[in-house]
C-alpha cells in the first residue's frame, strides 16, 4: 500500500473517531443543558406553586384543585407529599386512589430536600413508563418533619425537542470531518507530488535514463532529496565513463597484442579474439563459432580440451604447413566466470629458423675447422718423421699454411659479420672509381681463376665513381667474384661490368654457372644459407660471403640484387644511390 494511501486512510479514521467523539460530547452537552433548563424551570414553578398550596395544606379539596390545574397549566405533574411520607395528593392518579400510594419519604428527592430544601433526581417512573425528572422542596421552615411538594416532567418530551436540533449538531459535526478529510486528502496529494516526481526520476535513473534530471521544486526536503539524486546520479555517470575508458584500454590492448589471444567458454565457443588470432586463423568473425571449426587441427584443438579438463596450462609448439611455427599456451581461467580458458598463438617461425640457423651455424663451423684442423694435425704429424731435406717437406709446410689461411679466413668473416650486423664497423669514405677497383680485384684472384680454368674480364665505363669504403668495396666485389669463379664451369667466363643505371653507379659481377633457383634468391643472402650444401664438398664456402656482401651494400646505401636462372648463369648487380662528384654527398 502506497505510503500516500495509508496516510489518506488514517485521516479518514481520525476524521471518524473524531465525529462519533466531538458528537458524543456535544449531545451529552446538549442532554445537560435541557436538563439544567428544566430543573430551573421548575424551580421558578415549585417556589410559586409553595406559596399558593403551602398555607392551604388543611384543605384537601382546595389542593385537590391546585394541584390538578397547576398540572394543567404548566404541563407538569404534581405531588404533594406528607410530613409521614404518606402521599396527600398527586396530579396524575386519582383523588380514590392517592391513599393507596407507596409512602414516598425514602425517593432521593424527597430525602435530599429535607436535608437542603430542594432535591432532584432523575429515574424511570413504573406509573408512566418514561424517564422524569423530579424537583422536590419542603413545605415550612421546619424541613425535616415538613410536608413536601414535588414537581416532574418527562425527560422524553424535552429530548424529542432537543433531538431535532441534535442530528443538526451531528450533521454539522460530520460534514465539517468530511471536509477535514477532503482538505487532508489535498494536502496529501499536493505533498506527494514532489515525492512521485523524485521517485520517477529515480526510477528512470534505475532504467538507465542517465539524462533523466530530478525536480526541482517542492519542499526543502524533497529539495534535498532530489541533489542527493543528481549526486548518486554524476557519480554514477562517473563509474560508468571510468569504466568505459579502462575498458578501452583493456579492449586497446587486447586489439593490439602481437600474439593472437581467443577467449573460449566451457562449450569450446569463441567469446573473444584479437586482431592477431583472427588474422592467423584468417577468421574475419569468431565470435560464438566453434573453436574446432576455427582451428581445423586436431593438434592445436587438444591442448584447450587438456587445458580445461585438467584445470592446468598447456605449453605446445605446433608446426604448421609452409615451415611456420605456433606456439600455443592455453591457461584454464578461474571458475565463475563466462570464460574457460584463454589461448595465446605465438608465431614463432622466426625464432625457430634463427635456432635451427644457429645450430646449422654451429655445426657448420665445426665442420669447417675440422677439415683444415685435421688436415694441418695429419701434415705435422708426417713433417715430425720427416727428413728436413726430403722433398716432401715443402709441399707438407704449404699444405699447413693453405689451411692455417683457411681458418683464418673463416674467422675473418665471422668476426666480420658479426662486427657489420652489431654496428660495430666504422667506414673510412673516399671517392672510389669502381672501374679501377674492379681491375684491382679481378688481378688479386686471376691466380685462383686460372687454376680453374676461369678467366676474368672486365667492362667499365669510365669515370664511374662513388663515395664509400675502399677496402670494404674491395671486398664486396671480392666476393661476389669469388662466388663466380667458384660456381662457374671449367673453361668458363666471368665478367664484371661497371656502368650506369637509371644515373646510378652500378656494378655487376655474371657468371656461366649452375644458377641459383627463384625460390632460393631470396634466401641466398641469410646467414650460412647455401642452396646445395652437397656442392660445398667440391666448393668449400662457409655461407656468409653473401650475408656480409648485403650489410656492406646497406651501409654504403646500397642495394643488392640478383638475377639468375638455373643452369643460365647468375649476374648479382649492386647499385649506388648516387655518383661521388653529384652534389649532397
Ligand atoms: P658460400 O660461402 O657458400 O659461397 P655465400 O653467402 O657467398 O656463401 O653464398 C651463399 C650461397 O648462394 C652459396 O652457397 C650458393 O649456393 C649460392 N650462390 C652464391 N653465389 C652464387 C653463384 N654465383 N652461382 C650460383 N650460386 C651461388
Amino acid at each position: 500500500m502506497r505510503f500516500t494511501s495509508r496516510l489518506n486512510l488514517l485521516l479518514a479514521l481520525l476524521a471518524l473517531a473524531l465525529a462519533f467523539t466531538l458528537s458524543a460530547v456535544a449531545v451529552s452537552v446538549t442532554d445537560r443543558a435541557v436538563e439544567d433548563r428544566a430543573r430551573d424551570r421548575l424551580r421558578r414553578e415549585i417556589d410559586l406553586l409553595a406559596e399558593e398550596i403551602g398555607p392551604r395544606l388543611g384543605d384537601p379539596v382546595r389542593v385537590a384543585d391546585l394541584v390538578r390545574r397547576a398540572s394543567r397549566l404548566l404541563g407538569v405533574r404534581v405531588t404533594v407529599i406528607g410530613a409521614d411520607g404518606r402521599v396527600l395528593d398527586d396530579s396524575d392518579v386519582p383523588l380514590s386512589q392517592v391513599a393507596g400510594m407507596e409512602n414516598h419519604a425514602g425517593r432521593p428527592e424527597v430525602v435530599a430536600a429535607r436535608a437542603t430544601g430542594y432535591g432532584t433526581s432523575v429515574r424511570h417512573s413504573a406509573t408512566l413508563e418514561t424517564d422524569l425528572l423530579y424537583l422536590a422542596r419542603a413545605l415550612g421552615p421546619d424541613r425535616a418533619r415538613a410536608p413536601v411538594l414535588r414537581l416532574a416532567i418527562p425527560l422524553a418530551e424535552l429530548r424529542q425537542v432537543e433531538s431535532q436540533y441534535e442530528w443538526i449538531l451531528r450533521g454539522a459535526v460530520f460534514a465539517a470531518c468530511a471536509l477535514l478529510v477532503i482538505v487532508g486528502g489535498v494536502a496529501v496529494a499536493r505533498l506527494a507530488r514532489p515525492i512521485r516526481e523524485v521517485t520517477d526520476a529515480a526510477l528512470a535513473v534505475a532504467r538507465g535514463d542517465l539524462a533523466r534530471e530530478a525536480p526541482e521544486r517542492g519542499p526543502a526536503e524533497i529539495l534535498e532529496l532530489s541533489s542527493a539524486l543528481s549526486r548518486m546520479k554524476s557519480s554514477l555517470l562517473e563509474s560508468v565513463a571510468r569504466v568505459e575508458r579502462e575498458h578501452r584500454l583493456a579492449d586497446a590492448v587486447f586489439e593490439t597484442l602481437p600474439d593472437g589471444v581467443v577467449v573460449i567458454d566451457a562449450q569450446y565457443r569463441v567469446i573473444d579474439a584479437n586482431r592477431s588470432f583472427r588474422a592467423m586463423t584468417a577468421t574475419p568473425n569468431p565470435a560464438g563459432r566453434p573453436l574446432v571449426e576455427i582451428l581445423r587441427d586436431r593438434s592445436l584443438f587438444a591442448p584447450f580440451e587438456e587445458a580445461i579438463a585438467r584445470r592446468a596450462p598447456t605449453d605446445t609448439i605446433v608446426r604448421r604447413e609452409n615451415e611456420v611455427t605456433w606456439q600455443l599456451s592455453v591457461r584454464p581461467l578461474p571458475a565463475g566466470s563466462r570464460a574457460a580458458a584463454v589461448g595465446i598463438l605465438r608465431d614463432v617461425t622466426a625464432f625457430e629458423r634463427n635456432e635451427a640457423m644457429r645450430r646449422r651455424f654451429v655445426a657448420d663451423v665445426s665442420h669447417e675447422l675440422r677439415t683444415p684442423v685435421s688436415s694441418i694435425a695429419a701434415a705435422a704429424e708426417t713433417l715430425t718423421e720427416t727428413e728436413p731435406d726430403d722433398p716432401e717437406a715443402p709441399r707438407l709446410v704449404e699444405l699447413v699454411r693453405r689451411q692455417a689461411q683457411r681458418m683464418r679466413e673463416l674467422i675473418d668473416d665471422l668476426t666480420d659479420l658479426s662486427l657489420i650486423e652489431s654496428g660495430e664497423v666504422a667506414l673510412s669514405p673516399e671517392k672510389v672509381e669502381l672501374g679501377a677497383l674492379a681491375s684491382e680485384t679481378a688481378e688479386e684472384l686471376r691466380a685462383n681463376a686460372g687454376s680453374r680454368d676461369v678467366s676474368i674480364r672486365v667492362e667499365s665505363s669510365d669515370g664511374v665513381t662513388v663515395e664509400g669504403d675502399r677496402r670494404r668495396l674491395g671486398q664486396i666485389l671480392r666476393n661476389l667474384l669469388d662466388n663466380a669463379v667458384k660456381f662457374s664451369p671449367a673453361g668458363g667466363d666471368v665478367r664484371i661490368r661497371i656502368d650506369r643505371v637509371d644515373g646510378r653507379p652500378s656494378l655487376v659481377v655474371e657468371d656461366d654457372g649452375p644458377g641459383i633457383p627463384l625460390g632460393e634468391q631470396d634466401r641466398i643472402f641469410q646467414r650460412f644459407y647455401q642452396v646445395d650444401r652437397s656442392r660445398s664438398k667440391v666448393r668449400p664456402g662457409t655461407g656468409l660471403g653473401l650475408a656480409i656482401v648485403k650489410h656492406l651494400a646497406q651501409l654504403h646505401g646500397a642495394e643488392v640484387t640478383v638475377a639468375s636462372r638455373p643452369g643460365q648463369g647468375s649476374a648479382f648487380r649492386v647499385t649506388f644511390r648516387r655518383d661521388a662528384g653529384e652534389a649532397g654527398g
